[in-house]
């Protein structure tokens, strides 16, 4: 008999979301149930659930950067036992076999990786997310949270920190680059903080001065206004990495003139409108131009231990079940501080 936990549910695009109940599967032996302490608002859950990228499965419970504590296994299940402190990220299921599985590329998974929320599953069920105050997963998708890491600033790691950790260790972020973080924002801030604790040199580009203080408290050596030219004039050449972490249109030209030779300049934003470049810019000084998607099951491990071993959470705004239909508008408005995480012991189911 499936059992029943509260959740914040979202009946339609337009509908906000109501406290209520959602039934999740009978643990199958390789199983785990997690007592959910915090989920963290990705800007993904919003887009989904206004449907911006298409279509979603209604009722919908979104939330894919999860943080709490095992409240049970199934009879298979070696990893994990119950009281341990876990996570769950973006991804909760694929193939396990192709040649992406076996590389510990989960996310690139050739049969298709099953999202935490608006998924559909191998076993044609569909997904729901963190929202609610249990989720089950599958222990090859659970992750260790390291007792260094206060859960409500782990939780936004399971997304934000491996979307940004994962570009940064393949383009090489480390002590004697300079690295730009481009936006402030959830990803943003954990891009400085990563990469100040590789050893980069990292540099901020925001719109505005308005979060400079805490981006020095963060780890950044510099930071300056996109809406001022002179930073594209200032920081020409100076960069080994540009991690763009903004989703709104933007010069691509004036920024790759920001790369050293042979400098890369990396995507995890995902503007609306298609961006224009003039090969130009990436001819001239042997540049790259990429995107990078989340993180597989090992990387986003190495994450969060190298978050542990640095002393690095999330900069976090704890609120309540009641405050999530608010905090959807505020992040679109940007004025989050850096990551909202629901305190999901507050959702009270009203039937
Ligand atoms: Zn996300
Ligand atoms: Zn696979």
């Amino acid at each position: 008999m499936p059992t029943t936990t509260p959740a914040l549910i979202a009946d339609s695009s337009s509908s906000g979301f109501r406290q209520g109940t959602i039934e999740h599967r009978d643990l199958r032996p390789d199983d785990v149930l997690i007592d959910i302490a915090y989920a963290g608002i990705c800007h993904s859950d919003i887009h989904t659930v206004r449907e911006e990228w298409g279509p979603a499965h209604f009722p919908l419970v979104t939330g894919h950067e999860i943080a709490g504590t095992v409240a049970a296994v199934g009879e298979e299940v070696t990893r994990w036992s119950v009281g341990d402190r876990v996570g769950v990220g973006c991804l909760v299921d694929s193939c396990g076999e192709c040649e992406m599985c076996l590389d510990d590329h989960e996310n690139f998974c050739t049969k298709g990786a099953v999202g935490t929320y608006n998924s559909k599953g191998y076993d044609g069920e569909w997904t729901k997310g963190g929202y609610a105050r249990q989720v089950v997963v599958g222990e090859r998708f659970v992750l260790r949270v390291p007792d260094a890491i206060e859960l409500s600033q782990a939780a936004p790691l399971l997304c934000a920190g491996i979307t940004t950790y994962t570009p940064l260790v393949r383009w090489g972020a480390g002590p004697g680059t300079k690295v730009a973080v481009v936006g402030m924002g959830g990803l943003g801030h954990m891009g400085v903080k990563l990469a100040a604790a590789m050893g980069a040199d990292v540099t901020v580009l925001s719109q505005s001065l308005s979060k400079e203080e805490d981006g020095r408290a963060f780890g950044a050596s510099d930071y300056r206004a996109t809406s001022d030219p002179q930073t594209f004039t200032d920081l020409r050449g100076a960069f080994d990495v540009i991690l763009c972490t903004v989703s709104a249109d933007l010069p691509v030209d004036q920024y790759l003139r920001l790369l050293k030779t042979f400098g890369t300049f990396v995507m995890v934003g995902l503007p609306e409108n298609d961006q224009s470049v003039n090969f130009g810019s990436l001819i001239s000084g042997d540049k790259a131009m990429t995107g990078s998607n989340i993180g597989g099951i090992k990387g986003t491990q190495e994450m969060l231990d190298f978050c542990a071993e640095h002393g690095i959470g999330a900069t976090v705004e704890v609120i309540s079940a009641g405050e999530v239909d608010a905090a959807y508008d505020k992040v679109v408005g940007s004025q989050v501080r850096y990551r909202y995480v629901i305190d999901t012991s507050t959702i009270i189911p009203a039937d």
